[in-house]
């Protein structure tokens, strides 16, 4: 069992001081793929004066971008840095940046034919567009803070994580959440890569992880592992289906997903598509054509 932490004290629109170099002020879109709403980071000191860094400026919303420019107001904001191009993440970066004079910095957008699927809620934010292109490993600072730039592809392509070097902290985005498991919806979403950024977030050991959506979680080594070990379980269970002759993710998905809303087996099986696509790269299954929705399955 994953030890989902889902309480935390919050109001929509107000700043708080939730570490001594991290604010955090949570915008009013709730949902199920945002929990209680985008939480966009303000890294630095609190005085007057000093530079910080902002993180996630969140969807269009302009009680939002009040709340944000009211909360670093006396500051000077050196960068807005963005973890992913999904809507409930990067729209508003831009109006905001405009406002406060600073560039935006985030990896390069995906390319239009791998986006989302639309049957999620996480939609693509296709007018995006980066003053700086990120790729991984570079690193900003300001007023007693410095941060750096860690790829975390998975979830989506471009997802990016930031590492506060001073907290040993890392703004992990969507990456990781404490209140749910990732979607990892195909094309963009890859299960391989999402794994490879999970084991190496898991190697790095941070103290904290600040993740978009809901509560910070501090007990990292424990939940990181019971992350991770919750995707394998998926991962051998699926395997399992298939062996057994559930071949198709329509066969699949009922069996596994039983328990399950079904107005959710939609995304279920794209989660499921994830881990088959995975399985066919490892040449631990077989598939007739490129993996699909509509797939057949084999032991390989
Ligand atoms: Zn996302």
């Amino acid at each position: 069992m994953i030890p989902f932490v889902r309480a935390f004290d919050f109001a929509y629109g107000r700043r708080d001081q939730v570490s001594p170099l991290i604010q955090r002020v949570i915008c009013e879109n709730p949902g199920p793929f945002t929990f209680t709403g985008t939480g966009t980071y303000i890294v630095g000191r609190p005085e007057d004066g000093a530079s910080v860094a902002v993180i996630d400026p969140g969807p269009i919303d302009d009680p939002h971008l009040q709340a944000l420019l009211a909360a670093v107001e006396g500051r000077t904001v050196s960068h807005v840095l963005v973890t992913h191009t999904h809507r409930d993440h990067s729209p508003l970066a831009r109006p905001f940046a405009d406002r406060v004079g600073a560039p935006v910095l985030a990896m390069r957008p995906p390319a239009r034919e791998t986006h989302a699927s639309g049957t999620l809620d996480e939609e693509e934010d296709e007018v995006f567009a980066p003053d700086t292109i990120l790729s991984g490993g570079e690193r900003i600072a300001g007023d007693g803070w410095t941060m750096a730039a860690l790829a975390t592809p998975g979830h989506a392509s471009n997802h990016m994580a930031f590492v506060l070097e001073e907290e040993h902290a890392l703004f992990c985005g969507d990456h990781v959440m404490g209140w749910s498991t990732t979607v990892i919806a195909p094309p963009d979403g890859n299960m391989s890569a999402y794994m490879r950024s999970l084991d190496a977030v898991i190697a790095a050991g941070f103290s904290t992880l600040w993740p978009t959506h809901g509560a910070p979680v501090t007990d990292v080594a424990p939940f990181l592992a019971a992350y991770r070990a919750h995707r394998l379980e998926r991962e051998a269970q699926i395997l399992t289906r298939v062996r057994a002759g559930d071949r198709t993710i329509a066969g699949i998905v009922p069996v596994l997903y039983a328990a399950v809303d079904q107005r959710l087996w939609p995304a279920a099986s794209l989660s499921v598509l994830a881990h088959l696509i995975k399985l066919v790269d490892e040449g631990r299954l077989t598939v007739d054509e490129a993996p699909g929705l509509g797939s057949t399955y084999g032991a390989a």
